[in-house]
């Protein structure tokens, strides 16, 4: 069973957006989650242990599971904060409005909360931007962000727009750790949300983070998201089993001291483990 003290955290520790809009700090990624009983019923389940930021996409497959679930909860609508994301087609076909609307309708919702563009195409970089503002005036998303862009992206959108977006959701992890991107959205008032924090699973063998782990009796992905809870990263680390649900949440009962942060933050070295923003072949 989860503490109480991190069931409380996941509702409770909010960031606010440039809009004011509140978003819990620590959610739940759906990629790679099977439509139907498998996306439903794990969702259920985070939301019944207090997880209350659910990230889902409409190229994932899972929003009509993931609005399943979130009615089946009993959980006031208000209560739970859900972010979907453009997808490139759609982009590139200028039919930004009409995957707007398929994925309210999917969620089966009037409103969403957050909705991303969820690759930066070259060519289309100001356009989707434009039609997401206007569906932002048409009060269905209380906010609107972007995902996977660059400074350079985010340049050209400020020369297009005055409407700076909310959010920027981007690969971070102890080893690829954005420091000079985080910087520049923290300067535009941008709040910048970590995908992949977990590295994919692929958070094995690494000496500083399994000395970490030994050190506070923990576990390398509680290591990893509590780095993410005090460097002021929002996050949304992925699984379907409940007792690793519990376990991520539970970074929520411990703290890394100075030197512990000092050692994350030298293993930064540029690695990913998905595509770059500025080379991606979907
Ligand atoms: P994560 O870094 O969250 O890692 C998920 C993997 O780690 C899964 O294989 C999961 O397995 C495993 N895992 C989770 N918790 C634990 C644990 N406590 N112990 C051991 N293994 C664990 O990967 P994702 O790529 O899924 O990223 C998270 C979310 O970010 C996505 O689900 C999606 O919502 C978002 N995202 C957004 C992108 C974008 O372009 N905007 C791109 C990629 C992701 P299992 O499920 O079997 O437990």
């Amino acid at each position: 069973m989860i503490s109480s003290h991190a069931a409380k955290c996941l509702s409770t520790r909010t960031h606010t957006l440039n809009n004011g809009v509140k978003i819990p700090v620590f959610g739940l990624g759906v990629w790679q989650v099977n439509d139907g009983n498998t996306v439903q019923e794990s969702t259920l389940k985070a939301l019944e242990m207090g997880y209350r930021l659910i990230d889902t996409a409409a190229i994932y497959g899972n929003e009509t599971g993931v609005g399943k679930a979130m009615a089946q909860s009993g959980i006031a609508r208000s209560e739970i904060f859900v972010t979907s994301k453009l997808w490139n087609d759609d982009i590139r076909s200028g039919k930004e409005l009409d995957g707007f609307n398929i994925t309210l309708d999917k969620l089966g919702l009037e409103t969403l909360d957050l909705y991303l563009i969820h690759w930066p195409i070259k060519g289309r970089i100001v356009e989707p931007w434009l039609a997401l503002t206007k569906i932002a005036e048409s009060k269905r998303v209380r906010a609107i962000g972007v995902s996977n862009y660059h400074e350079h992206h985010l340049k050209a959108l400020a020369e297009k727009s005055g409407v700076v977006p909310a959010l920027n959701q981007v690969e971070i992890n102890p080893l690829l750790q954005n420091i000079p991107l985080r910087n520049y959205c923290t300067k535009l008032g941008i709040t910048v949300q970590a995908w992949s924090p977990l590295m994919q699973g692929k958070f094995a063998d690494n000496v500083t983070l399994e000395s970490l782990a030994t050190k506070h009796k923990r576990t390398v992905p509680q290591i990893i998201l509590r780095w993410n809870i005090q460097e002021n990263i929002l996050t949304i680390p992925k699984t379907t089993n409940p007792l690793r649900m519990v376990e991520n949440a539970e970074a929520f009962d411990f703290e890394l001291d100075a030197a512990d942060m000092a050692a994350i933050r030298a293993l930064d070295c540029g690695k990913r483990f998905g595509p770059d923003p500025d080379n991606f072949n979907f």
